[in-house]
């Protein structure tokens, strides 16, 4: 299954007019070899790939990689030079979004011999298309957020501290399974919820408030983002308002998702409603975003996207409002593109639901 990836990076080397590709970018790495350490390099030339990396790593890079060679190095850039001078490559890629400069500046320095092209867009859609394992994977990580949720639901309530909702879902996710959380989780509640990114803090939940709950673990490698935002007893019609907007605009954009659709399309199908309802300057951010090995990849589902959904693509959708000194709102699922449209893989409802005081 990891070894017929490599054929999406030959294919990156023949578009881009390559005779190498050296991956530095670790989720690339695993996603191309299957290697899951924290450092080595992957080289493709020739219809061949190398794996190399260090003393550290070489015994679980032995059982883990798929790849036609695995080898040390003391240096890493002398054994990308050493491995690239044997197959007689001349241009080789590399993965300008990511790479540091001084690496950049090392490789050209040393590899004086090589023209390094840097490459970006082919990099950025090489894992953008779900294979069957990968949403296997994806849906797993997105059903535990979904029991977990359900579990620690009981503790949002008046009183408590948006920080004590994190750490709940926190524990109940590594106590079910999950590796790590996906990110410091956002727990916003009334006018915090105003901060698209506030990640939880001291403060206490009031009864009358919206709380907006981002979360998302990783499981294998994979990540699963979603976001509820839910009333703490009975709110105000203009928070009431907000909600409704948004979980309308989320429902459009999701149904507007299918194979060829333009992703920014499936923006406007949310911005434009937020916007027709009033409310279009609170809503700042892109639609959404790719997932997978990565919280943040992939493609971008935003105004400035120019790509198409494909199907076997998964992203988010998570349009919000955000009203500084008011509160906000913001509604995500994570949804795989199939071939008649779409199916959600993130499982928590997200009607309005209104919690006990
Ligand atoms: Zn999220
Ligand atoms: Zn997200």
């Amino acid at each position: 299954m990891v070894n017929k990836r490599i054929l999406l990076a030959e294919e990156l080397i023949k578009t881009c007019a390559l005779d190498a590709f050296v991956f530095f970018h670790l989720p690339n790495i695993r996603y191309l070899s299957g290697f899951s350490g924290t450092d080595g390099v992957l080289v493709v030339v020739g219809g061949e790939t190398g794996f190399l990396t260090d003393s550290r790593y070489t015994t679980q890079a032995r059982q883990q990689v798929v790849a036609d060679s695995v080898r040390e190095y003391r240096v890493k850039i002398d054994g990308i030079l050493e491995f690239l001078a044997e197959k007689g490559a001349v241009r080789v890629g590399f993965e300008s979004d990511t790479l540091a400069y001084a690496t950049v500046s090392e490789l050209r320095e040393k590899g004086g011999a090589y023209e390094w092209v840097p490459v970006s867009r082919e990099v950025k859609s090489l894992r953008c298309l779900k294979d069957e394992p990968e949403i296997e994977v994806l849906e797993q990580a997105a059903a535990l957020n979904a029991v977990c949720f359900e579990e620690i639901l009981s503790e949002i309530r008046p009183g408590a501290r948006e920080v004590d909702i994190a750490l709940a879902l926190e524990f109940a996710l590594k106590h079910r399974g999950a590796e790590e959380k996906a990110f410091d989780f956002i727990v916003a509640s009334g006018v915090r919820g105003a901060l698209p990114h506030g990640v939880a803090s001291s403060k206490t939940i009031a009864a009358g408030e919206l709380v907006t709950v981002d979360f998302g673990c990783r499981l294998n490698g994979y990540h699963s983002d979603e976001t509820v935002t839910l009333a703490v007893g009975e709110v105000s019609p203009r928070l009431r308002e907000m909600h409704d907007v948004v979980l309308e605009a989320h429902d459009r954009a999701i149904d507007s998702v299918r194979p060829g659709a333009a992703l920014r399309d499936i923006d406007a199908a949310a911005r434009k409603y937020i916007t027709d309802c009033g409310f279009g300057d609170y809503f700042g951010h892109g639609t959404g975003h790719g997932l997978g090995l990565e919280v943040h990849e992939s493609p971008s589902v935003s105004p400035r996207a120019d790509e198409e959904a494909r199907e076997g693509m998964v992203f988010t959708i998570e349009p919000g409002i955000y009203i500084p000194d008011v509160g906000g709102v913001r509604i995500e699922d994570t949804v795989l593109v199939t071939a008649g449209g779409c199916r959600r893989l993130t499982r928590i409802p997200k009607g309005f639901r209104t919690l006990p005081v």
